[in-house]
């Protein structure tokens, strides 16, 4: 019996060792100190031995019950603490990064633009991007069937509605509320049917104009060529090419020196040193007839501006189409 109880020592403590949940405690628990037991079918034996022999065996066997009942409750501690430790954060994992948002390149260019225009006494007009037909077109001087419509792909949204294609409707709307002297630009989105590599069916841009009594197309010039200078913060060469828009009159596009290759000729000009980069003239009368301000006592220019195309002048960016990929290794970089 001494030999047995030896035995049950040894395998308890080989066993304990291997189990890993309680499901397997429990059945250790059945198998040695349950009522059918091991140790129980032991214990029932001493009644056997020799009268001599059974207290010592009596002592052994109460010895080898409670070194069980030891394993069997560290066991319960150790898988307790080992449930803990999987539920507790590990303190030694290296910390995650928090990822600041930076204002996307349009939108810093936009804010630029702005904030030289305010410099300059311009307040800052908002409309709504769904607008009238009326606005869009009509009070512009673009009436129905109008070729310079073609021009637009606009989006139409209903008989008398659109999302605008220019931010020029805030002409109309600005002039019908306010009174000369005006000093407005009006930032924001325009919708055009068109998609390639520099074109995407939306993009921003800048609208401003400026009325007054005696405004003429010196003003235009001198306000043009020094905000153009102030947004690419640098001397540039300006120059104005006769064009035509509908609600203006005389028209200009303009043109600044090539700021990718200084003027030297390169794939960005088509080899000419020059880049157009805005449309402007003198406010038609006609349009101001629409708002029933008289042609005689006021005159006024306008100027209209895409801003991701200043930005990609401003950074050297050759893909219209990485402003709207939203991939974080080209925005972070700005
Ligand atoms: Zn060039």
């Amino acid at each position: 019996m001494e030999q047995d109880l030896e035995k049950l020592r040894s395998s308890a403590a080989e066993d304990i060792a291997a189990v890993s949940d309680s499901r397997q405690l429990e059945a250790f628990r059945i198998a040695y100190l349950g009522r059918n037991g091991r140790l129980s079918a032991l214990m029932k034996q001493l009644g056997t031995v020799a009268q001599e022999d059974r207290p010592r065996l009596g002592k052994l066997a109460n010895t080898v019950r409670s070194e069980l009942e030891k394993l069997f409750s560290d066991k319960i501690v150790s898988l307790a603490g080992q449930a803990v430790r999987a539920e507790r954060p590990d303190l030694s994992l290296p910390g995650r990064r928090t990822v600041n948002g930076r204002v996307h390149p349009v939108t810093q260019v936009m804010e630029e633009i702005c904030s030289v225009f305010a410099h300059m006494g311009f307040s800052i007009a908002e409309g709504p991007d769904i607008e009238l037909d009326y606005y869009n077109f009509e009070a512009l001087n673009i009436p129905a069937h109008h070729p310079a419509r073609d021009m637009h792909d606009t989006f139409y949204i209903g008989e008398s509605t659109l999302l605008r294609t220019h931010t020029s409707p805030m002409q109309a709307r600005v002039m019908e509320k306010q009174q000369p002297p005006l000093r407005v630009i009006a930032p924001g989105k325009v919708y055009r049917c068109d998609s390639d590599i520099t074109h995407t069916p939306m993009f921003q841009q800048v609208e401003g104009m400026l009325v007054d009594k005696h405004i003429s197309f010196a003003d235009l010039k001198g306000v043009l060529t020094v905000s153009l200078q102030k947004i690419f913060e640098k001397e540039l060469a300006v120059r104005f090419r006769p064009s035509f828009f509908p609600f203006t009159e005389p028209s200009a596009e303009v043109d600044i020196e090539c700021v990718i290759c200084g003027s030297e000729g390169c794939r960005v000009c088509k080899r000419t040193g020059w880049i157009e980069i805005l449309g402007s003239g003198m406010i038609d009368p006609e349009v101001f007839k629409m708002v029933d301000y008289d042609p005689e006592v006021y005159s006024g220019f306008a100027f209209g501006m895409g801003v991701e195309r200043i930005t990609m002048l401003k950074y050297g960016i050759d893909d219209l189409r990485l402003f709207y990929e939203n991939d974080l290794r080209f925005l972070s970089q700005f």
